[in-house]
């Protein structure tokens, strides 16, 4: 548990110089078999400011000497932020993202990037830029780790040294590598945690959110870099509750089961599994309650993939090898010269996306895609409202099936990897706060369990959470 390694790190009664030495070293090795990392800070180098500190008896945070990687499209300043993209290499900022700063000044250790899908195109962490390698799932190095936020993932499974994970999600990419992984992953409501210094994917939908080996760690960091921030215009300026340790006490609590979640095209272990969880919050007191969301399940992956490809077009639209990254020999027009560098640089699957969304958003085409799923959003977290009111949380499984084969993933179209997303994408729309948790196994591989609850209710899952554990 951080807690009780945070009191005894304020104390002294922690070697924190010994321990940098011990996660740099540990990360690396991880890293040659599994390739979770992408640049590192230096860790000594802030242990040694924090040790004098603790010898001054000035030691204070409540993540002191605690090691935190960062998902690589979140900012850390000085170190390379690429968002796992070649169009971005050599990007270092001049800044930290809120999320990474509040972290520093409680006392963390930023200890490297963490590797993705490049800009969070995926959910597999197959589609990372050219020349990065894909994460390996730590438990069979033949699967995926899940994405985008794979390295996230895998890392905070395989660390044994005190970690956190800063991650971020904006259809699904902390519950499903936290579902792949066998780790807790927290996706916060929309608007809760600053996006300020994060590598926009799709900016309606982005979300900063934690990860860790349990619940209440990954929900300690998570009430850390929650709250208003005057740097992001979207932040909510609502207070931010107590998350850690909230109490696992659920009796009389409505648990909704979705129905669509439920059916023969989910993974029969995957299914058995969660009804046996949702059958054992049953008898400690919960009350069980079936419902439908059909326009969530029918309709929710054809409004996400509108509406973030859509953005993601105009986002990338600045990496051009003129302001940010990789740049080539100038040459030619201003338009052949973006062009060649967005060719050469950006994968398939980026400029699948540019492609794609700027269709839908073209003058002509915009009223019948764009602003249709725009409208469909709208009628989703309706409907999420309305379950609402006769539920506090509402239960799936976070991914259809375990973690695939790197060779089974090859046979799919990316229509196919999309579709992989019918679970976790509904709730990222709607903005929801949801958690994944690990709840059992297939095979040896872990299977997660989705909680999600309505918006800014995060310690309603929390209590769900953890009466499960
Ligand atoms: N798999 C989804 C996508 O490709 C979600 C990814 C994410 O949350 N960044 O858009």
């Amino acid at each position: 548990m951080i807690k009780q390694y945070v009191e005894s790190a304020k104390k002294g009664a922690v070697d924190l110089l010994e321990q940098a030495h011990k996660a740099l070293e540990e990360t690396q090795k991880i890293n040659k078999e599994y390739r979770y990392s992408a640049a590192f800070a230096d860790p000594v180098a802030q242990a040694e400011k924090l040790q004098q500190q603790a010898k001054d008896g000035k030691a204070k945070g409540r993540l002191f000497g605690v090691f935190v990687s960062v998902k690589d499209n979140i900012c850390v300043k000085g170190i390379e932020s690429t968002a796992s993209s070649a169009i971005l290499k050599g990007y270092k900022p001049v800044f930290n993202a809120t999320a990474v700063q509040k972290c520093i000044d409680e006392g963390a250790i930023i200890l490297c990037k963490t590797v993705q899908d490049e800009f969070g195109f995926g959910g597999f962490s197959v589609n990372t830029g050219k020349g990065i390698e894909k994460p390996l799932n730590p438990i069979d190095r033949k699967r995926t780790c899940g994405g985008s936020s794979g390295g996230a993932a895998g890392l905070t499974k395989k660390a044994t040294f005190p970690h956190l994970a800063l991650a971020e999600s904006t259809g699904g990419s902390i519950a499903n590598p936290a579902s792949f992984c066998g780790v807790a992953g927290l996706t916060p409501t929309y608007s809760r945690v600053s996006r300020y210094g994060l590598i926009d994917y799709a900016n309606s939908l982005d979300k900063i959110g934690t990860m860790a080996l349990n619940v209440n760690d990954a929900a300690l960091l998570l009430e850390i870099i929650s709250g208003h921030d005057p740097k992001d215009s979207t932040c909510s300026q609502l207070p931010v509750p107590s998350m850690a340790d909230v109490p696992g006490v659920i009796s009389g609590l409505r648990i909704g089961i979705v129905k669509e979640a439920f059916n023969e095209q989910m993974d029969n272990n995957v299914r058995k599994t969660i009804l046996e969880a949702v059958y054992k919050l049953e008898q400690i007191g919960a009350r069980r309650i079936e419902l439908s969301l059909p326009l969530s399940m029918n309709y929710g992956l054809s409004s996400y993939y509108t509406l973030a490809m859509t953005e993601a077009s105009t986002n990338l639209a600045k990496y051009c090898g003129l302001r940010y990254g990789a740049s080539e020999q100038l040459s030619g027009t201003y338009n052949e010269y973006f062009s060649r560098v967005r060719t050469s640089q950006l994968g398939d699957e980026a400029k699948r996306r540019i492609l794609l969304g700027t269709f839908a958003r073209m003058a002509g085409h915009r009223d019948a895609f764009y602003t249709k799923a725009a409208q469909v959003r709208t009628k989703i977290i309706q409907e999420y409202h309305m379950a609402f009111k006769n539920v506090d949380v509402l239960i799936t499984p976070t991914m259809p099936l375990v973690a695939p084969t790197f060779e089974e993933l090859k046979q799919l179209t990316p229509l196919q990897h999309y579709m992989m997303d019918i679970l976790t994408v509904p709730a990222n729309l709607a903005g929801l706060p949801h958690i994944s948790l690990p709840c059992g196994e297939s095979n040896k591989l872990p299977i997660g369990i989705m909680i999600t609850a309505n918006h800014f209710q995060e310690q309603k899952m929390l209590q769900v959470s953890n009466a499960l554990h």
